[in-house]
């Protein structure tokens, strides 16, 4: 298909809910952001899709050019099928092998490009953060609440995504392998050891405390309660040991780290995201072989499904040689 070079590229983040769109132009400018709620109602793969259909035929005065479409989980992006994802349509009903490419594609008629959501941010990332020349790179996203932890692994400038698009389930490295459940069946997978369920365990115990949200404890580390800075040092140990298996594996230049809630936020939990980060940092370099850790530089950055969307968009430009 040729594609008209002034149109725009429109990408879409599915998450439980809300649809996050977010519009490209072909010289890479952002043009806009919305978000959509999903209604409690409409959460089956075939309802997501028309939902997205609907929007790229109603919303644009000229059709655009390509749809890129982000999903967290496993997902085979050669295919454009969603082979598993765990966090979008609750009640058990998780997506699996969604062709989504094709279904698109049917309702529409454009081009389109789906990937994981972490794949995704990378896309928004190498434009937003100035990583030119960054050729080897890891970026980790932690999503709300600690309920999943998403990786993008990129070596020789490439993005890794092994046989079947599931490299990088990061979260599923097992850390303790008598630790916490985890949602995958397995036990002491680092998503499980960062989820708020942990966090909440360990502060909780003994009855003093009652928290269950993140917020919470965060909440309860700016107040100087021990068992509360504790907890959060213990995740931020593990989210580093976690992290110094990736700078072993891939010895990479750059990581990348994000997510809402207060692991990231030095604004609103200043001393949780503080004692978060120090001993994450710390760990990294207890963990890493020979002086990895001396070239590889950490940063926090704006992660989340906006980007993701943003990604999205630019993916699908890139790949249609816009
Ligand atoms: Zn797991």
């Amino acid at each position: 298909m040729t594609l008209k070079r002034d149109t725009l590229a429109v990408g879409y983040a599915v998450t439980h809910e809300y649809l996050y769109v977010s519009s490209v132009m072909p010289d890479g400018l952002l043009k806009a952001k919305e978000r959509l709620k999903i209604p409690g109602d409409l959460q089956t793969p075939d309802q997501i899709v028309d939902m997205i259909a609907d929007h790229v035929t109603s919303s644009f005065d000229d059709s655009p050019s390509a749809i890129g479409v982000s999903v967290g989980g496993h997902v085979e992006h050669a295919k454009g099928l969603v082979r598993y994802a765990p966090d979008l349509a609750p009640h058990g009903r998780h997506w699996k092998n969604v062709d989504v490419s094709s279904q698109l594609q049917d309702r529409t008629g454009l081009p389109n490009y789906v990937d994981n959501d972490v794949n995704c941010m990378v896309s928004d990332l190498l434009t937003t953060e100035g990583l030119a020349g960054v050729n080897d790179l890891v970026v980790i996203y932690i999503a709300e609440e600690g309920h999943g932890l998403g990786s993008a692994l990129v070596a020789g400038g490439e993005i890794v995504r092994g046989s079947s698009g599931g490299a990088g389930e990061f979260g599923h490295v097992t850390i303790q392998p008598a630790g916490a459940r985890c949602r995958c069946g397995s036990r002491g997978c680092l998503e499980a050891l960062l989820s708020v369920e942990t966090l909440a365990r360990e502060i909780n115990w003994g009855g003093r405390h009652g928290v269950s949200t993140m917020a919470e404890a965060a909440s309860l580390v700016e107040g100087g309660v021990v068992v509360a800075q504790t907890a959060f040092r213990r995740a931020g140990r593990n989210f580093g040991q976690g992290l110094a298996v990736l700078v072993n594996l891939l010895n990479p230049e750059r990581i990348l780290v994000g997510g809402p809630g207060p692991y990231f936020s030095e604004v609103d939990w200043p001393s949780a995201n503080e004692l978060f980060q120090a001993e994450f940092e710390a760990a990294v370099a207890d963990y890493s072989f020979s002086d990895l850790q001396d070239g590889c530089k950490v940063d926090v950055v704006q992660l989340g499904p906006e980007t993701a969307a943003s990604g999205a968009a630019r993916m699908a430009l890139s790949r249609e040689g816009v």
